[in-house]
């Protein structure tokens, strides 16, 4: 019988790569106590059997002849982690292997300054030519003009870069939103984030064809249109917390928050960005200066640079009381979570002090012991929550057999500590197999 040339190839290229499982070949995890995040409750002494990126089998049975085994006694596993609030590419390629390092294994983007630069990504990374999570992407930010003028003037006044506003979108009329929604859906765009909200009736365009066109619209909670108004609208996230504060009583937001679980919103508290955000920008320079905050050395240079160009233009910015926004926004979660509301986790790596990956688990963290959530609801809106949201709920989101297999492997067991979701022994990412070696020499890169 003749092989085939491009076979012949395809066999000489598995040969010099490194990948460590050949796709015929399986991965066997044995013993292994599986947390099931849907059920609430660790299934210990488990055989979970990975071929190509799915899990073929999970139990008790036999682990196949030809499989690479893992042997995890006294390790937990978890799906894949969801970072469902990034600005990747602010943070440059690196932060990809950053996410990858941390367990982070699929993220929304929220956008960033160049938009075919993320998509190569995304698409790159689905194409298993780049490490790096699985990708949903932003078309570029849409702003409202007013706001874009405004910050150009001011970028200008301080001598700083303006190119990145040309990255933005502040539409003008809502003919020509509508065409740029059609264009950005040409693009590859997988969704569309709303800054700060251009006229009500362009927004209102906007959003209806990005309905039509099947784009979900994501947004900053903005003067111009209540929560409940934004909502009923078809927003379908609110990222960050609720601004100006919601006041009024708890009976009120109850009722609120309610609308919102009824109307299928779901809200990104990204309380990580508070440490960042509550500084003056002294305060901030002074942090960046003394290096004082965790996993800094992975920040690359011109990151840091941008941090300080923000730090020195928030004088510029209205005096607001931003302590007691972050009591409000921490108070909020548990209410939300009460209410129905999808608590999803995001960490917004790219604002200031936020490190990509490392910050994910600072944020489930925080939910927990700011938010009030279980660890168990955490770890749900880094998982399930966010695989059910984007409608990929049959593919991931739980360890099961039959789904993709995106897998964390931890030293202790994350329902009794969430701080636990950061002892990473293994990563499993798209079924390619990172132990901790393999994760380290990320990192390092
Ligand atoms: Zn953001």
């Amino acid at each position: 019988m003749r092989i085939p040339t491009i076979l012949l190839a395809f066999l000489a290229a598995c040969g010099t790569s490194k990948a460590p499982v050949p796709a015929t070949e399986s991965l066997a995890f044995t013993r292994v106590a599986v947390v099931d995040v849907e059920g609430g409750r660790v299934l210990p002494e488990q055989t979970v059997v990975v071929r190509g990126n799915r899990i073929v089998r999970m139990g008790s049975g036999p682990v196949p002849a030809r499989a690479r085994v893992v042997d995890a006694r006294g390790k937990y596993m978890i799906p894949g982690l969801w970072d469902m609030h990034t600005h990747v590419e602010l943070n440059g390629a690196a932060a990809l292997l950053l996410y990858a390092a941390n367990g982070v294994t699929s993220i929304r983007d929220m956008g960033a300054h160049d938009f075919a630069r993320t998509r190569a990504w995304r698409d790159s990374i689905a194409a298993g030519l780049r490490t790096g999570p699985r990708m949903k992407i932003a078309a570029p930010i849409v702003e409202s003009p007013e706001w874009l003028r405004a910050v150009r003037r001011m970028q200008e006044r301080e001598g700083q870069p303006t190119a990145w506003l040309d990255q933005r979108y502040g539409p003008a009329s809502a003919e020509e939103a509508v065409r740029w929604v059609d264009s950005v859906a040409a693009l590859g765009a997988d969704h569309v984030k709303v800054r700060n909200y251009p006229a009500l009736e362009v927004l209102r365009a906007l959003m209806s064809r990005a309905r039509e066109r099947g784009l979900p619209v994501y947004a900053h909670i903005h003067r111009g249109l209540s929560p409940a108004e934004a909502s009923a609208a078809g927003m379908r996230s609110f990222e960050h917390g609720f601004f100006p504060a919601l006041g009024g009583s708890a009976a009120g937001r109850d009722s609120l928050f309610r609308q919102l679980a009824a109307n299928g919103t779901a809200i990104v508290p990204t309380l990580v960005t508070w440490r960042g955000r509550e500084l003056t920008g002294d305060a901030l320079m002074f942090a960046l200066d003394a290096a004082s905050g965790p996993n800094l050395r992975y920040v690359p240079p011109e990151v840091s640079r941008r941090w300080r160009d923000e730090a020195k233009t928030r004088r510029y910015e209205t005096p607001q009381d931003w302590s007691a926004l972050a009591r409000a926004d921490r108070r909020n979660v548990r209410e939300l979570q009460d209410a129905g509301v999808v608590v999803m986790v995001g960490s917004d790596g790219g604002a200031p002090l936020v490190v990509p990956g490392f910050a994910t688990h600072e944020e489930l963290a925080l939910l927990v012991a700011e938010g009030g959530l279980t660890p168990l609801q955490a770890l749900r809106a880094a998982t399930v929550r966010p695989a059910a949201f984007l409608g990929m709920a049959d593919s991931l989101g739980v360890v099961r057999a039959g789904k993709v297999a995106d897998l964390v492997l931890l030293d202790a067991n994350p329902l009794e500590d969430i701080r636990n979701t950061r002892r990473i022994a293994a990563v499993v990412l798209n079924g390619r197999y990172l132990d901790r070696a393999a994760l380290d020499r990320l990192l390092a890169q």
